[in-house]
């Protein structure tokens, strides 16, 4: 047991002077407000809590600023989110399973020092190169990664059974991804014995490209009922017009007609979306799971924030294809894109919260703990004792603008923390 003074904290209902916080066996056990310390505390000065990083490809690490230069495949025409993903399928298919373990290993070890209390792997490279039958093996490559460096994980072991609506075959380099719902679900028995401390099991399904609604029924049937569920939706128009054309009805639109979407439910992207679409999701206590820094390095689009925000929706943010692993990048991005869309300044806050910093990291934080599917971060009791130090040049700022000046601008740094 550790005792920690904070000269200021984000607590869950915002900044608090002067906390004292207890932890033992890695979580909060006790944190009270407007106190002083006592002996043997170690002071930390201004904290926020680690972020959870709700959208994870760990291996997409390894092509990060490697894909900045025009395509020459001629029938591409200009780039896109579909050239992008032909140079991404080319990773794929070479990496081996110590390479993955290589690479999620230091991508692991980053996310830790840059503030992300925990990870949410949307894992779908299923197959072995050396060996297609074994479809487990790279799912525990990745558990025990995430064990080795101490990131807590949720893993999402993905279903991705077609290359298109309609139940087009896998083309030859989506070979790797492909399991059927009985490979699945025998994926699921095998690695839940094998979990370690602080590591989750959650399903996951591709996209509504990529799995029917069959599929996606037969495995939340089959599956225990408490587990969070993750899906990409309408990243792209192409995907929103093969759905229109194939089901009548938008992405988000069919799949909330067809599941009884709520909060078990985490829509990674969810970039086009009509009003409907919008409300239906801030109703349904889904999680909208927004990775700023990749939808922008794809060309993705942007978030229909200011609307979502109205309705009290929930959201959470990941590093997705790790372009960059910085949590307060992906912030600074989801603000400066609604700015320039809207032609307006400080656009992700509220009256209550006016300062952007506060208000996106404590939503973030919240969001973030559901698409995990448990308390990763939040420095109250129960949660996982991540934390950031707040490392400013001016002593004498105050703990928000602390916080604004770390996503906002580059005169803080921070120090990570597992307490
Ligand atoms: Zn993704």
């Amino acid at each position: 047991m550790n005792s920690y003074f904070f000269q200021a904290a984000l607590l869950p209902d915002g900044w608090h002077q002067r906390v004292r916080a207890v932890v033992s066996e890695g979580r909060f056990i006790e944190v009270v407000a407007e106190t002083e310390p006592q002996a043997g505390d170690q002071h930390l000065g201004v904290v926020i809590p680690a972020m959870p990083n709700g959208h994870s490809h760990v291996f997409q690490r390894a092509m990060a600023g490697l894909a900045e230069h025009r395509s020459t495949d001629a029938a591409a025409g200009q780039d896109s989110f579909w050239t992008w993903r032909e140079r991404m399928y080319q990773l794929a298919n070479e990496l081996d399973h110590d390479g993955l373990y290589q690479v999620a290993k230091a991508c692991y070890q980053e996310m830790r020092e840059t503030g992300y209390a925990a990870v949410c792997e949307f894992h779908y490279l299923h197959r072995r190169l050396d060996d297609p039958s074994d479809y487990h093996s790279h799912s525990l490559a990745l558990l025990q990664a995430a064990a080795e460096v101490g990131l807590p994980i949720t893993l999402l072991p993905v279903l991705y059974a077609f290359a298109g609506v309609g139940d087009q075959p896998l083309n030859p380099l989506q070979q790797r991804f492909g399991l059927s719902v009985e490979e699945y679900l025998d994926l699921h028995h095998r690695i839940k014995p094998q979990l370690q401390a602080e590591q989750h099991l959650g399903i996951c399904f591709h996209s509504i490209r990529a799995v029917n609604q069959q599929q996606m029924k037969a495995v939340i049937e089959a599956l225990p009922n408490d587990t969070p569920i993750h899906i990409h939706i309408a990243e792209q128009q192409a995907e929103v017009e093969q759905s229109l054309a194939h089901y009548g009805q938008r992405p988000v639109a069919w799949l909330l007609d067809q599941f009884a979407v709520d909060r078990r439910w985490n829509l990674v992207h969810a970039t086009h979306l009509d009003a409907a679409e919008v409300e239906h999701i801030a109703d349904s206590g889904a999680v909208a799971v927004l990775c700023p820094l990749t939808e922008a390095n794809l060309g993705d689009g942007i978030f229909p924030m200011p609307a979502f925000k109205q309705l009290k929706g929930l959201w959470a943010i990941g590093s997705d294809s790790h372009v960059e692993i910085q949590p307060q990048q992906e912030l600074k991005m989801l603000e400066y894109s609604q700015r320039l869309l809207q032609q307006q300044r400080n656009v992700c806050c509220s009256e209550a919260q006016p300062h952007v910093g506060t208000w996106q990291w404590l939503q973030a934080v919240q969001g973030g703990n559901q698409a995990c599917g448990f308390a990763a971060a939040g420095i109250r009791v129960g949660a996982l004792s991540g934390v950031v130090a707040l490392l400013g040049h001016e002593p004498a700022r105050r703990a928000e603008q602390l916080l604004d000046a770390w996503i906002f601008s580059d005169r803080v740094s921070i120090k990570s923390h597992r307490l």
